[in-house]
């Protein structure tokens, strides 16, 4: 049986990983829509390739090239916001929520309207609005599956299992480009530098956001928002090797480690299989040559990101989507070059204490509307910080 399917954000690392398995069995799957933003020719080659009804970039100044891209195929194309919401009221069996940024969680929500499966790669929809995603799936009747590598280890760890039998979870992280830095040496890291990631090969934003370690602080917020642990049931750990994804530790004292390659694809794989388990060609591991696995606390000093978030899930309420539109800005104007590495941190650290103390995070409903709003403040007082 062939299923309808769509991925937002297809012309990214998720996206390309997403459409590497759709490719290797064609007849299994009818593709809606695929959504890019600026790679149009990425798009439109993809776009022919799985015989798309629709290819959407979310640039309206580059239509006309889609259009001629896309020129005798048949293949219908639109541009904007608008259009890619469009395309999420398409009706679909799965699709894959992979653009960046709070700018995947519209269409994500949209997605869950007609009650099919979500894939969510963008864990800056739970990050900013997680009440308001998990809630939408109730009301609609559809399932949202993790893809993010130590969520999708964290969902496969509970296959079975009673919930109340589970005292802790164990989210691994790289450690990213620094992790072996002088922490006195961060203020002077470059972009560059910031873009590399010792083990995963993901988009820049992300692998900055590694780096940093704010990645890994949306991750903790994004399983408290998804899986309903507690703060302090969920524990962060440096695990150099990125073998092992998440533990979960059990009532009587064991523990079950989900062990992977640092392969998205296999995450990809386990959600667009699921319930069932298919192949996925990622690398097989090799204990014999890997010998060791290493792990490490987190330094604080080094990733403040992991402190905020923290104070961001006691504070609650809206303090996700602060959280979250403040780091996007951070980011955006250390990539610009206007602000250093660990600037980033007292940006949002200034960004959640200021909505915070003007009580501005405590509204009582969260619907779009309220989040939108406190994203626009956030990423205006994160500009006042950098610009004074
Ligand atoms: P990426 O930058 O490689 O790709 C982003 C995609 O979003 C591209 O298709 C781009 O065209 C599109 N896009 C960018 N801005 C947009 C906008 N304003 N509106 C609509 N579309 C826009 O990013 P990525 O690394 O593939 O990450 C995608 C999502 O998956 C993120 O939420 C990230 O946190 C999450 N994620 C990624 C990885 C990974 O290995 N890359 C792992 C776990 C989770
Ligand atoms: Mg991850």
């Amino acid at each position: 049986m062939t299923r309808r399917v769509s991925i937002f954000g297809a012309t990214g690392s998720i996206g390309q990983s997403t459409l590497d398995l759709i490719k290797r069995a064609p007849d299994d799957y009818d593709v809606v829509a695929l959504t890019g933003h600026s790679n149009i020719d990425a798009l439109a080659r993809d776009a022919i390739a799985v015989g798309a009804d629709i290819a959407v970039t979310a640039d309206e100044t580059r239509l006309t090239d889609l259009r001629a891209a896309l020129a005798g195929t048949g293949i219908e194309s639109a541009a904007g916001h608008a259009a890619i919401l469009e395309a999420a009221d398409r009706p679909t069996d799965w699709a894959m929520s992979a653009i960046i940024g709070v700018a995947g969680f519209e269409p994500g929500l949209r997605i869950l309207r007609h009650g099919g499966t979500l894939a969510l790669a963008n864990k800056e929809s739970l990050v900013a609005g997680g009440p308001l995603l998990m809630r939408t799936a109730r009301e609609y009747g559809a399932t949202i599956l993790p893809v993010d590598s130590e969520h999708s280890a964290i969902f496969q760890s509970l296959v079975g299992e009673d919930m109340n039998a589970v005292e802790r979870v164990i989210i691994t992280a790289s450690g990213g480009a620094f992790r072996d830095r002088p922490v006195a040496d961060l203020a002077h890291v470059s972009v560059a530098e910031a873009s590399k990631h010792p083990n995963w090969d993901m988009g820049q934003r992300i692998t900055i956001d590694s780096a940093s370690m704010f990645n890994k602080a949306m991750e903790v917020i994004e399983t408290k928002e998804f899986f309903g642990f507690t703060p302090d049931e969920i524990e962060v750990i440096v695990h150099p090797q990125s073998l092992i994804h998440a533990m979960i530790g059990f009532v009587d004292g064991g523990i079950m480690a989900h062990v992977g390659p640092a392969d998205m694809r296999h995450a990809i794989g386990y959600a667009l299989f699921w319930p069932d388990r298919g192949h996925v060609p990622v690398e097989r591991l090799d204990f014999a040559k890997i010998a060791t696995l290493d792990f490490r606390a987190p330094c604080h000093d080094r990733y403040p990101a992991l402190r905020i978030a923290q104070s961001v899930m006691e504070t609650g309420g809206h303090a996700g989507a602060a959280f979250n539109a403040a780091k996007e800005r951070a980011l955006d104007r250390f990539i610009a070059g206007d602000i250093g590495f660990m600037q980033m941190g007292d940006i949002v650290d200034g960004v959640v204490e200021r909505l915070s103390s003007s009580n501005s995070l405590n509204i009582a409903e969260m619907t779009l509307d309220t989040i939108k709003d406190i994203d626009t403040r956030a990423r205006r007082i994160a500009d006042e910080i950098v610009d004074t």
